[in-house]
């Protein structure tokens, strides 16, 4: 089957492009992939998209956007792009079960996944005192305690941003020396709500009925166990870029996100653009990814213009 303009991906920046695409008559194919929705179908309540006063559940607003695409004619198919050949347009997308559809232009929103530790109670734990992310969930620990898993730059900046909701907030990382950049470090050190477990291996996710209650570690110093009491735990171990399928057939940067010319969607090659966490390691908001969905949507426009 062949198409004008195919999105892949589901979350804010795909069903954004995908309104602005069908409002302009051009009739996208949206391919939803393997969490359709996208992260924020993972999340409890969103506070912090604007529109919504009372606020709205992650799932609600995603099927809310999905909706509102497929009413101006965006077509949604269930189905995981495994490969894809970009050497000559039309491009061709290969589906899981290898059936192919080709495009004359296409939008590649797949974003991109929080790492896990892989350790007991962290899976079954998410949204019950687990979470990935500190803007989105920081809210509900208000007075309570919270561990920060991770050394990087992300640990420090969640953490310092967690200090302002609960009552005490503790870094827990598995080396002696931080990874992040020396002037995150000192922020977060100078910082007395923050205390620190350093050389210290997450083992398990403790919970009850109710949610989390602490984290169990190993000192690596000594080999000694405790469990760090906590209601929350916030995974900043980083995020990977959802672009495997793409092997290389796109710039990147060296942390495998999709380079775009500044400004704009536009990817190393001409008729593909880029949006939403794919392409943004820094923001990774709703609104930031619904707002680059609207600018790929825009750029690809203009691009069959040019190219009919
Ligand atoms: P990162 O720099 O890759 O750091 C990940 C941290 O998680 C590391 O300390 C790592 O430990 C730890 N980790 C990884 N896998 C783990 C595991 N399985 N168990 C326990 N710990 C694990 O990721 P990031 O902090 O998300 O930063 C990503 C990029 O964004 C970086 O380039 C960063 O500079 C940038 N960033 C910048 C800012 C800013 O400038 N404001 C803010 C956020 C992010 P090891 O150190 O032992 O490997």
């Amino acid at each position: 089957m062949h198409h004008q303009a195919v999105i892949i991906g589901t979350g804010p920046a795909g069903l954004t492009a995908a309104i602005y695409l069908a409002r302009a008559n051009l009739a996208p194919l949206v391919i939803d992939g393997t969490q359709p929705g996208g992260q924020l179908t993972t999340t409890t309540e969103v506070e912090n998209y604007p529109g919504f006063p009372q606020g709205i559940t992650g799932p609600e607003l995603m099927d809310n956007m999905r909706k509102q695409a497929e009413r101006f004619g965006a077509r949604i198919q269930s189905g995981t792009v495994t490969r894809v050949d970009l050497s000559k347009r039309p491009f061709t997308l290969y589906l899981e079960g290898e059936s192919a559809i080709t495009a004359d232009a296409v939008i590649i929103s797949t974003g991109a996944s929080a790492k896990k530790i892989g350790i007991p109670g962290e899976a079954e734990n998410i949204g019950r005192g687990v979470s990935t992310c500190a803007t989105c969930d920081g809210f509900f620990f208000r007075n309570k305690k919270i561990v920060v898993i991770g050394g990087g730059d992300t640990a420090m900046e969640e953490a310092q941003f967690l200090t302002r909701f609960a009552s005490d907030v503790r870094i827990v990382h598995r080396r002696k020396e931080l990874r992040a950049s020396q002037i995150m470090q000192d922020r977060a050190r100078k910082n007395d709500k923050i205390d620190w477990s350093l050389d210290c291996t997450p083992l398990e996710v403790m919970s009850n009925e109710n949610g989390v209650t602490g984290l169990r570690v190993r000192n690596n110093d000594d080999g000694e166990e405790e469990i760090l009491a906590a209601d929350g735990i916030f995974l900043a171990i980083g995020h990977q870029p959802n672009t495997r399928f793409l092997d290389g057939q796109l710039k990147t940067d060296e942390l495998g996100y999709i380079e775009v010319v500044p400004g704009s969607s536009r990817t190393s090659l001409p008729g593909v653009f880029a949006c939403g966490d794919v392409m943004d390691p820094i923001y990774r908001q709703a609104i930031t990814s619904a707002g680059s969905g609207c600018k790929a949507a825009l750029d690809c426009e203009s691009f069959l213009l040019e190219h009919p």
